[in-house]
C-alpha cells in the first residue's frame, strides 16, 4: 500500500515550489490507489502560525489536492519523546553544552584551515564532572544524534540514482534544543515510521537530511521503536527532485508573487498550475491538460531530469489560456458577468487568457460599444447591411453572403467594417456565434448608427 506525505511547515503561504512537491506526492498516491497524508510540520512554535495551517488547507483544496489523512507534529510530542528515549538508551543520542558562539568559532577555525565545518564531537569526551559543572552554571544541554561512521550510507534514489554518503563528512545533527523543543530531523523520521510512509518525495535540498534520516530510521528500528503497533518496519523509498529556478536564477526572491493566493488573484486557474507543475522538469511535454487522470496515469519518476527545472511565468500564462479555452460553463459560471449563459461563454472563451476577461468581451453583447468614424464608402456599405439584416438560423452567414452578392465586397473589406460596426473592435469572438447573442434589434441599431 503506497503512502506518501506532504509536510509543509506552516510559516507562510504555499508557493509553486512546495505546490509542486504536494502535487507529485498526491499523484504518486493517486496513481497507486494509496494514501496521501498532509502532515503539518509545526514543531517550531515560534514561527508556526495557525492562519498558515488554514491557508495550506485552503490552497490544497483550491488546487484540488485532497488529502486522506491529516497529522500535526505538535500533537505527537509524546512519540518524539519515546523515540528520543529509545535512541538515548541505545547510546545514539548525547548531550552537548557548546553555545552557538562557541560552535561558530569552531566552524571558523576549521574553515580557515581548509577543513569542512563538521562538529568535532567534543561533547562525547566530556567527563561527568565537566557536564555537572556546566549544569551547575545553569547551562542545559542540547542533544545530538550520534552518526555511525562505520559504513557508508547508501540508497537508490528514485530520481538521482544510487546515492552514497560518507557519514564522517556529516555533523552529528542536533535533534533537540536545550529548551526541550524538537528540530526537524528526528520527528520527521518518527512520523514516516509511525505513518507507514512508503515513499518520501521531496526537493534535493533534503538529500543530506535523507542520509542522516536513514541512520535515524535504522537506529530506531534497532532500538525496537518501530515495533510499535502499525509502525513501518522497512525504510521508505526516497526520491529528490531538482529544484525549480526562475528565468534569472533562484526563485526564492520571487516566491511571494508565486504564492497560491497571488496566483489565484492574478486569474491563474488551479488546473493550469497543476498541468504545468505536473510535468515541469520531466521529459514529458508541458501541455494544457485538464484531465487529471491523464496526468496521473503518465506520472513517472523515471522521466524526471537532474537539472534544475525552469519555472517561467510566460509558460504559466500560456498554459492558463489553454486551460481557460477548455473550461466548461459549469466550472466558471459563478465567476461570469450577470446574464452570461453557456452560449455566451462558448463564444468568448477562445479569446480569453483569464476567466475574468469574460466581462470585457460580454460588453460586446450587452453594449454599450465604442463606435468609430467610418469613411463614406463604408458608411454606405453598413447602411446596406442594416437594410439586409435578416434573422434566421445563421444570420451572419446570411448577411455576409447577401452583402457579397450585392456589393461585390469580399475578404477583409467585407468582414472588417461589419465587425467594427457590430462590436467596436477589430478582432474578437467568432461573429457567427456572437451575432445571435447581440440580437436582431441591437445589431440593426449598431449598423444604423455606424452608417450615420
Ligand atoms: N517541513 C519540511 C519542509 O518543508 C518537510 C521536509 C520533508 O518532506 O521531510 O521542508
Amino acid at each position: 500500500m503506497t503512502t506518501t506525505r506532504f509536510a509543509p511547515s506552516p510559516t507562510g503561504r504555499l508557493h509553486v515550489g512546495n505546490i509542486r512537491t504536494a502535487l507529485h506526492n498526491w499523484m504518486l498516491a493517486r496513481q497507486a490507489g494509496g494514501t496521501f497524508i498532509l502532515r503539518i510540520d509545526d514543531t517550531d512554535a515560534e514561527r508556526s502560525r495557525e492562519e498558515y495551517v488554514e491557508a495550506i488547507r485552503a490552497d490544497l483544496t483550491w488546487l484540488g489536492l485532497g488529502w486522506d489523512r491529516e497529522e500535526r507534529q505538535s500533537a505527537r510530542l509524546d512519540r518524539y519523546e519515546a523515540a528520543f528515549e529509545a535512541l538515548r538508551a541505545a547510546g545514539r543520542i548525547y548531550p552537548c553544552y557548546e553555545s552557538a558562539q562557541e560552535l561558530d568559532v569552531k566552524r571558523k577555525i576549521q574553515l580557515s584551515r581548509g577543513l569542512p565545518p563538521i562538529y568535532d564531537r567534543a561533547a562525547l569526551t566530556m567527563t561527568d564532572e565537566a557536564r555537572a559543572a556546566k549544569e551547575a552554571e545553569g547551562i542545559q544541554p542540547h542533544w545530538r544524534f550520534l552518526l555511525d561512521h562505520d559504513e557508508p550510507i547508501r540508497w537508490e534514489d528514485g530520481i538521482r540514482g544510487t546515492q552514497k554518503f560518507d557519514p564522517a563528512q556529516l555533523s552529528d545533527p542536533v535533534v533537540r534544543r536545550a529548551d526541550g523543543s524538537w528540530l526537524y530531523m528526528m520527528p520527521s523520521a518518527v512520523d514516516d515510521i509511525d505513518m507507514c510512509v512508503t515513499q518520501v518525495l521531496r526537493g534535493e535540498d533534503h538529500v543530506s537530511n535523507t542520509a542522516v534520516q536513514i541512520q535515524i530510521f535504522t537506529a530506531l528500528h534497532a532500538a525496537g521503536f518501530a515495533a510499535a503497533d502499525g509502525a513501518a518496519k522497512t525504510l521508505p523509498a526516497f526520491a529528490h527532485e531538482a529544484l525549480l529556478v526562475g528565468r534569472e536564477g533562484k526563485l526564492s526572491k520571487r516566491l511571494g508573487s508565486l504564492a497560491c493566493d497571488a496566483l489565484q488573484e492574478r486569474g491563474i486557474e488551479p488546473e493550469a498550475i497543476i498541468a504545468l507543475l505536473a510535468r515541469l522538469g520531466t521529459s514529458q511535454p508541458v501541455e494544457p491538460i485538464v484531465d487529471r487522470a491523464q496526468l496521473i496515469a503518465g506520472f513517472d519518476l523515471a522521466t524526471f531530469g537532474r537539472a534544475p527545472a525552469k519555472f517561467d511565468e510566460d509558460d504559466l500564462e500560456r498554459i492558463n489560456a489553454g486551460i481557460v479555452h477548455q473550461l466548461p460553463y459549469e466550472a466558471v459560471a459563478p465567476r461570469l458577468p450577470k446574464g452570461m449563459d453557456a452560449a455566451g461563454w462558448h463564444v468568448v472563451r477562445p479569446n480569453l487568457a483569464h476567466v475574468a476577461e469574460a466581462a470585457e468581451w460580454w460588453r460586446l453583447v450587452t453594449g454599450p460599444i465604442g463606435q468609430r468614424e467610418f469613411a463614406d464608402d463604408d458608411r454606405a456599405f453598413l447602411a446596406e447591411a442594416a437594410r439586409m439584416l435578416a434573422w434566421g438560423e445563421e444570420p451572419w452567414a446570411a448577411l455576409t453572403a447577401a452583402l457579397k452578392e450585392t456589393t461585390g465586397r469580399k475578404g477583409r473589406a467585407l468582414f472588417l467594417p461589419l465587425r467594427q460596426a457590430l462590436t467596436g473592435m477589430d478582432h474578437g469572438p467568432d461573429m457567427s456565434e456572437l451575432l445571435p447573442l447581440i440580437g436582431e434589434t441591437e445589431a440593426r441599431a449598431r449598423l444604423t448608427r455606424a452608417a450615420d
